[in-house]
């Protein structure tokens, strides 16, 4: 809904405020309205990577290219992970360049979400927080996610540890899917995701953090409980009644790893541009979100159908090819090249994986449903995992917070 040079927009996440930088930079009266009561509100303090490796660029150029300055927000570059196999084998992916940086969400002032804030006041948006506003009267949809189709639980504490991500594929800590660990200057996540819906979901994340205690020196101090869902799913069109939709509203989303912050910018860039009549969003989109979004769903499909022992092949592949051409990054970016195999597999992912769905804003979507547990989702909490759950009360009791809870889910 334009009226003369305003333009509204719906969300003040990533997606909404890269959308609402550019159109103000270029003189439009932009107002972007949020429920929450600040940017990065639905995160908490939590860490996040943004991939380096679905694009031949580095993504802080593009953001240069598009005059968003990253150093407004603190991010710390890797270059080397511990890779965790499902049998406990730590093997490390590594490359020469910037494989991931990692950055902090959250209402923090070094958190990419103010970074954004900040660039979206200097350049004259107008944010009106606590606010509610229709979709129908938005010309840029970034509300991010509605419905569930994973969700990922975390704690996040002191530690002595040095910076590290460990990422571990694991079906029984993680099911249908991986944990990570990220520390930084001291500050440490460790996060599981679970693409399986299972009841009391807090003992996945104990049994983690017990494996991860077990396996590296913490000194674990637990401060908060964090978490939040994911939506996935592919709509039939990116501009549906004259609105954009971007970042995850518009299931710009990866659907392998939950990666979507890149795709949140990008798409918000893209929209910006659209609205100023130097590109066609839906022809941009598809060129170049979408088949990345389609191999991810390709790739999920197939995670899907195995369990530990797949994930050992796909982590020995990885090592294998990173023997192979000395690069572990090459690997990551060929998972995402469409290639004649994952084509073939589209038609049935389309049919085995996603369920179509009409939104309440009259939008065709085909969603990713969140998948019913399995009967080896089920086993008796280990003995340190109970005491990490005993110890979690405590840590209530004395003020430790939890922002997503399964209810929530
Ligand atoms: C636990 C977790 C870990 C993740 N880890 C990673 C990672 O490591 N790397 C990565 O790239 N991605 C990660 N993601 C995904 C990433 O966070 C999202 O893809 C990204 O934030 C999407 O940006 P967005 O702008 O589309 O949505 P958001 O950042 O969610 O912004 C949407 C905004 O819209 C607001 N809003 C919602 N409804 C309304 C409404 N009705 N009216 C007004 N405002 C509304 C929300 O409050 C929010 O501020 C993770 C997600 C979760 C949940």
């Amino acid at each position: 809904m334009c009226v003369g040079d305003e333009v509204h927009v719906l969300g003040a996440g990533l997606s909404g405020l890269a959308a609402a930088i550019i159109l103000a930079r270029s003189g439009k009266d932009v107002h972007v309205h949020e429920i929450r009561e600040d940017s990065g509100a639905r995160f908490d303090g939590d860490f996040q990577g943004i991939e380096n490796w679905t694009s031949d660029s580095d993504f802080f150029d593009e953001m240069d290219e598009w005059g968003l300055d990253h150093n407004e927000f603190k991010s710390d570059s890797f270059d080397v992970i511990d890779l965790i196999h499902p049998d406990d084998e730590i093997t490390n992916p590594r490359t020469d360049g910037v494989a991931f940086r990692v950055v902090e969400r959250g209402t923090a002032d070094h958190t990419i979400d103010q970074g954004f804030k900040r660039m979206a006041l200097a350049a004259g948006v107008n944010i009106h927080y606590k606010t509610k506003k229709a979709a129908e009267q938005c010309d840029i949809v970034a509300a991010g996610p509605k419905e569930s189709s994973a969700v990922a639980f975390g704690e996040i504490f002191e530690t002595d540890h040095r910076n590290i991500v460990a990422f571990q594929l694991n079906d029984k800590l993680a099911p249908g899917a991986y944990s990570y660990m990220i520390i930084i200057d001291g500050v440490g996540l460790i996060c599981t995701c679970l693409w399986r819906k299972q009841r009391g979901s807090g003992r996945f994340l104990n049994e983690t953090i017990s494996w991860y205690e077990q396996n590296y020196v913490l000194n674990r101090r637990p401060i908060k409980r964090v978490g939040g869902k994911g939506d996935f799913g592919l709509p039939r069109k990116y501009v549906h009644e004259g609105r954009f939709y971007v970042g995850e509203a518009g299931g710009l989303q990866d659907f392998m790893w939950g990666f979507g912050m890149r795709y949140a910018i990008t798409s918000g860039v893209l929209a910006a541009k659209a609205h100023l009549g130097e590109c066609d969003y839906e022809r941009e989109v598809r060129k170049r979100l979408v088949p990345l979004v389609e191999a991810s769903a390709i790739n999920r499909f197939l995670m899907n159908r195995v369990g530990n022992r797949g994930f050992k092949m796909v982590a020995n592949y990885w090592m294998r090819d990173q023997r192979r051409c000395g690069d572990g990054l090459r690997f990551m970016s060929w998972l995402y090249k469409p290639g004649i195999i994952r084509r073939g597999l589209w038609p049935f992912v389309r049919l085995g994986m996603l369920r179509k769905k009409k939104l309440k804003d009259g939008r065709d979507v085909r969603r990713m449903p969140f998948r019913p547990s399995k009967a080896r989702d089920n086993w008796e909490p280990s003995e340190r995992a109970s005491e990490i759950a005993e110890e979690w009360k405590n840590t209530q009791r004395s003020g430790g917070k939890t922002s997503f809870s399964e209810s929530e889910a």
